[in-house]
This record gives C-alpha cells, sequence and structure tokens, in this order.
C-alpha cells in the first residue's frame, strides 16, 4: 500500500477526532518527543506517543525489568524480567512492533546535568515519567531553558498529579513545587505508598492527552491548569497554574530564560558512545547510550576510590537500590570474571548489563556504561561495604596481592 494511504488507514479514527484532522495527524508524524523514564507513567506515555503517530520517539531509563514491577508497567513481560533487560532496550523493541513508522531512539542512562541538555535537544515537548523529584527539576530547567513544553506527572497509591507547564505561559516545576517540595524529603513515593495501576494510566491519559493538544496545533485546549486525581477514592481537583515568576532565572521574564541556557550550556560535556541497543539494523534509527558520565574534578557522583564514597550512592526509588559509578574502562567480561572469582553467582548475563548475587544476598547490577545498582543493602553504610568488597579496584587489587611471609 501506498505510504500515504497507509498512514490514512491506520490513523483514521484520530484523523476523524476534528480537533486533530489531517493537518494535526501531519504536525504528529513531524514531531519528537522525548520520554524520560520507561518504568510505569513512562512505558504508558511512549506506547500514546507511538501508537498516535510521532515522528520520533526518544526513550531513556537506567533501570532494567523485575518481576514487581508486571503489574503496572504495561510494556513489559515475564520474559523481560527473565532476561533482565534494560527497561528501556525492552520497551524499544515493543514499540518498534507497534509502530514501525515511529523513529525510535533507547538510551540507557541516567539522566544527569550532563546529558539532560543532549538528550533535549531537538525535541519539541517533554514527558516525564520520572520518579524523583531531582530529575523532575532537571527537566524543568532544561525545558525552560529551550524554551518547550513539560508534561509532568506523577503516581503514588492510587492518585497522581499532573501539568502540562509552558515556557512564557506558565511558572516552571522550581517555582510550581516551592521550596518545601523541592528537597523531595518526605514526599510520597511508590515505595511508601505502593502503587495501583489504574491510577499509572489515569495520569499517563492525562499528559498524553495534553501532549497531543500541544503536537497537533491544539494549544488553545490546552487545560493550563494543574491537576491532582485519584482512582481509588474517585476525586479530581484543579488549580490555574501560576503565571512566570518575575524573579526565577528559569521562568520568569526578560533576559532569564536567555541566562538560564546559557547555564546549562556549560554542562554540555557529556560522554556519548554508539551502540546499537536492538542489535538489528533499523536503518537510520541510532540508539545510543548517553552514559553522562561525570568529568573528572566533580565532586558530585565522583567516581569510586575517593574520599566522598557517601556522596556517589544515590538512593533510587523503590526496591532499596543505591546507585553508583564504576571506572568504566572495565568492560562486563571482566566484572563477570572478578566477580565469579570473589564467590557471586551470576543471575543474569546480556549484553547490556550484568547481575549478580553477593555471598550474602545482596544484588549488584553492571550497566555496560559503568554505572552499577546495588539492590538489596538495606542501609546507605552496607551499600558501601558491598561496593569496597565487590567493585572497588584499589580494595581488590590488595585483597590479591599475597601477604608478606607466606
Ligand atoms: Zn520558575
Amino acid at each position: 500500500m501506498h505510504k500515504e494511504a497507509e498512514a490514512e488507514e491506520r490513523y483514521s479514527r484520530q484523523i476523524r477526532f476534528a480537533p486533530i484532522g489531517v493537518r494535526g495527524q501531519r504536525r504528529l508524524g513531524e514531531a519528537s518527543v522525548l520520554v524520560v523514564g520507561a518504568g510505569a507513567l513512562g512505558a504508558s506515555l511512549a506506547q500514546h506517543m507511538v501508537r498516535a503517530g510521532v515522528g520520533r520517539l526518544r526513550l531513556v531509563d537506567r533501570d532494567y525489568v523485575e518481576l514487581s514491577n508486571l503489574h503496572r508497567q504495561t510494556l513489559f513481560d515475564e520474559e523481560d524480567a527473565e532476561a533482565a533487560l534494560p527497561k528501556a532496550v525492552a520497551a524499544a523493541a515493543k514499540l518498534r512492533r507497534v509502530n514501525g513508522g515511529v523513529r525510535i531512539e533507547a538510551f540507557v542512562a541516567d539522566v544527569n546535568r550532563r546529558n539532560a541538555e543532549a538528550l533535549a535537544a531537538d525535541v519539541d515537548l517533554v514527558l516525564d515519567g520520572t520518579d524523583n523529584t531531582e530529575t523532575r527539576l532537571l527537566l524543568s530547567d532544561v525545558c525552560f531553558g529551550r524554551g518547550i513544553p513539560l508534561v509532568y506527572g506523577g503516581v503514588a497509591g492510587s492518585g497522581g498529579m499532573t501539568a502540562l507547564l509552558a515556557p512564557g505561559d506558565h511558572c516552571c516545576l522550581r517555582c510550581l513545587l516551592g521550596e518545601e517540595e523541592t528537597g523531595s524529603e518526605g514526599a510520597p513515593t511508590c515505595d511508601t505508598l505502593g502503587v495501583i495501576s489504574p491510577a499509572v494510566e489515569m495520569v499517563a491519559a492525562l499528559q498524553a492527552a495534553e501532549a497531543l493538544k500541544a503536537l497537533t496545533g491544539n494549544r488553545a485546549a490546552l487545560r493550563g491548569t494543574w491537576l491532582t486525581v485519584d482512582a481509588w477514592h474517585f476525586s479530581v481537583k484543579e488549580w490555574k497554574l501560576p503565571s512566570p515568576v518575575e524573579a526565577c532565572l528559569y521562568c520568569g521574564w526578560g533576559e532569564p530564560t536567555a541566562a538560564a541556557s546559557r547555564e546549562l550550556a556549560k554542562n554540555e560535556g557529556f560522554v556519548r558512545t554508539e551502540d546499537d541497543l536492538s542489535g538489528e539494523d533499523h536503518g537510520d534509527t541510532a540508539d545510543e547510550d548517553l552514559s553522562g558520565e561525570e568529568p573528572e574534578g566533580e565532586t558530585e557522583n565522583a567516581l569510586p576510590g575517593d574520599d566522598s564514597e557517601a556522596e556517589k550512592l544515590v538512593v533510587l526509588c523503590g526496591r532499596d537500590t543505591f546507585q553508583l559509578m564504576l571506572k568504566p574502562s572495565v568492560s562486563l567480561a571482566e566484572w563477570r570474571r572478578r566477580l565469579t572469582e570473589i564467590g557471586c553467582v551470576i543471575t543474569a548475563d546480556n549484553r547490556y548489563l550484568l547481575r549478580a548475587s553477593t555471598v550474602e544476598g545482596e544484588r549488584i547490577v553492571i550497566f555496560a556504561e559503568g554505572r552499577a545498582l546495588i539492590q538489596g543493602a538495606g542501609e546507605a553504610e552496607r551499600a558501601l561495604d558491598i561496593y569496597r568488597h565487590y567493585l572497588n579496584d584499589e580494595t581488590r587489587r590488595r585483597a590479591d596481592e599475597p601477604s608478606v611471609g607466606v
């Protein structure tokens, strides 16, 4: 079938929806979106965008599929969990089967100051499918610096909240959440409240609807509100989004947006290596690993082996997981050898990551880009011990040397 006729048939019900029509569908096909996070919200958002027919979808996630994800993360199945596939990889494979006409770029990476700007480059809109305030604020900074809308969303328990923040029309997420919220300490999460799948889908649906309005040129139809919903004790509450705050570097009037861009531009030195995540040829679809390792001299997320060990452990939402950066020069094959030698049992091994069980039963996950997760350690102190014993080059080298007198 001719390409255009095929598209007309595929999207016929969406085109028949008057506010979208042929023109809206065409705009959608020319649009690029970034979905950050491929967990519950992110996978649902990505699916909405791909089925609706965006031109290009960029998807980034730092995690891998586990059995405990499946009750709410609708793109994944038991095979993905069994294979411990990175969520970005598993999602991209499914999405390509859903709609081969969409260019899908998947990144296995932790979004940070080093790579956020590059990830958001040349996209028209960013959808927030993350699970933490820190990354959301970073996305807000980048979106307001670039003048593109951010569709914020968050879920916990049976409810959640969402807003489309449009630079120039609304305040940024920092101003919306205010000082006390942006610390993220004490805010309810999936970890503390649990979460049910209908709550995820409600918030994702509201986010996707606003994204579709923005991308198809229906800006007048945007809600202009932030709202909270609860699927269990049914309620919907809505507030008008505040205007840009004059004093704010990111959303304020006058020069600040340009100033914000300059500030962000300083952080553009990220590490980028090409890697086809799917193992198949997708033409010009460039799947890449955007690991965003920290440049030397930075204290934040510093490489292991320096004096700030505690600082580089980042607690991730869910499953008492700690994240840290290892030396990227050590290959997965080498890690496999080392961990086996020291008594670990390898429980998953694919081209993207290695998962091992420690002698004490905790889990170590090492991604190809040199990022590691320590799961089941409980306390940060224990996670540090695991790092020192199993993952620290210096400690291990000393242990390998024969003791004097032997
Ligand atoms: Zn602001």
